[in-house]
């Protein structure tokens, strides 16, 4: 009854049980059980989906981009449609291909039944590759990683209020040290000051803002304005995310079960604006907007095959840059870069892994209790407690051992430090890792 079927690319397992609406594979916030965080009693519907198309052998349709939702379709029956596409085919020959051997002549069949329904014009999916249509770099983020350098993002955390103050102090802080600052967009549901004010405030002093964009909060008008929007503030990176459940938020919750857009469409929207000059409609853009495209992954997720899938989809629909999730266990990233590489995906994306100073060790408690897709591993958990008064600094260890760990292995481009509110800590790492690539500076006024 969601009017707009996908079936056949879902391995006949309908995605309309996921609570965040997804319709482009599984989110990172799924338990270690394969279970859907936002509701726990369930398995995640889209690792059964996954599952259950590498059973089949049916991989390739999970590379598909499948289309955000024709609300106008919503509640009504697809089988109607089915029946009118099925009698222009030809009733007997779509059930000849019922039983017929010739897989390829089965998947025409099929295809001009089905995909005509799940790709309508207005979308037209695929499950290639499409390279950036520009030249030059759009930032100076993309410039850096093109050259080859390591490059060092971070975060600094929005305000809870209107005030400017902190944001500023943090954000001058850490310029000197990092390529470029990513700001969230209410990060665990949680409303704090909006990611386009503080991408705003970062370009006004001189800083190269990464605006998050959580399709949560987000709208087909909403994204499309936003796309065209960025470039007049300045901004010219954009991380894609689904952004956390409102069910990890504060209560009184808002509506947890649909969003109108995932973070794979949102990739596809903003790609065909920049490199098509195409609104979602149809409409021709006339000036079209640059930016470079990012998405968040977590490698760890489900399992480093399925993340693969996922992974390569992301860039298919547009992804240029991956930022992980927090990673504690670099050697286990091998395999997940392995996948990617089998995939043909690491010559196509920079990935910058994910580091956390952990300050203590109920700062690594919460985030294992209450941040999806986040595990702190139990020898973590162990070097913090035993560390006790100077866990901040068993902490700081611990994230350079990482970054150590990960700088020199093949297909990994930088590191984005996510600060967790200790921003007076960025210049440190970077220094003590030897990553600071500007060591002479002008002395402060
Ligand atoms: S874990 Fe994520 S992708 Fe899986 S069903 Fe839940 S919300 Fe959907």
């Amino acid at each position: 009854m969601c009017g707009n079927c996908l079936l056949q690319e879902t391995a006949l397992i309908c995605p309309m049980e996921c609570p965040k609406g997804l319709r482009n594979g599984p989110c990172g916030g799924i338990t270690p059980e394969k279970n859907c965080y936002v509701d726990e009693s369930r398995k995640c519907i889209w690792y059964s989906i996954y599952k259950q198309a590498l059973k089949s052998g049916k991989e390739e349709t999970l590379l598909e981009v499948l289309p955000p939702l024709d609300w106008d379709k919503v509640g009504t029956e697809t089988w109607g449609e089915v029946v009118t596409l099925i009698r222009k085919t030809g009733t007997l020959k779509f059930a000849g291909s019922l039983f017929s051997k010739n897989k390829v002549r089965k998947t025409e069949i099929w295809d001009s039944v089905f995909k005509t329904i799940r790709q309508p014009d207005w979308w037209k999916g695929d499950s290639v590759y499409h390279p950036p249509a520009y030249n030059e770099p759009a930032s100076e983020f993309e410039r850096r990683l093109r050259s080859g350098e390591f490059v060092v993002a971070t975060e600094v955390s929005p305000p809870v209020s209107s005030v400017t103050d902190k944001l500023i102090a943090d954000i001058e802080s850490v310029k000197p040290y990092v390529t470029a600052i990513n700001f969230t967009d209410s990060s665990s549901a949680r409303p704090k000051m909006s990611g386009l004010a503080c991408s705003s405030v970062a370009v006004g002093l001189g800083a190269e803002p990464i605006l998050q964009i959580a399709s949560r909060d987000t709208t087909r008008a909403g994204l499309q304005a936003l796309g065209i929007g960025v470039n007049a503030m300045g901004i010219k990176n954009i991380l894609c995310i689904t952004g956390d459940n409102p069910k990890v938020g504060p209560e009184p919750r808002g509506s947890m079960n649909f969003v109108d857009l995932d973070s794979v469409q949102m990739l596809w929207i903003l790609r065909k604006m920049r490199d098509e000059s195409v609104y979602l409609d149809g409409r021709k853009l006339k000036n079209a907007p640059k930016y470079f495209l990012g998405a968040a992954t977590s490698p760890f997720a489900s399992d480093p095959l399925l993340q693969a899938i996922k992974d390569q989809k992301k860039v298919n629909a547009g992804a240029q840059f991956f930022q992980t999730n927090l990673i504690f266990e670099p050697e286990k990233l091998d395999q997940w870069l392995e996948e990617l590489y089998k995939r043909d995906v690491l010559n196509k994306v920079y990935i910058l892994i994910g580091v956390a100073p952990l300050k203590s060790l109920k700062v690594a408690n919460y985030l294992n209790s209450n941040v999806p897709g986040v595990v702190v591993p139990d020898k973590v958990l162990r070097r913090l407690e035993k560390a006790g008064e100077s866990a901040p600094e068993e902490g700081v260890q611990i994230a350079l051992e990482v970054i150590d760990a990960v700088r020199n292995k093949q297909g990994v481009n930088g590191i984005h430090i996510m600060t967790l509110g200790w921003e007076s800590i960025v210049k440190r790492l970077v220094i003590e890792s030897g990553l600071d690539l500007n060591p002479i500076r002008p002395p402060a006024p």
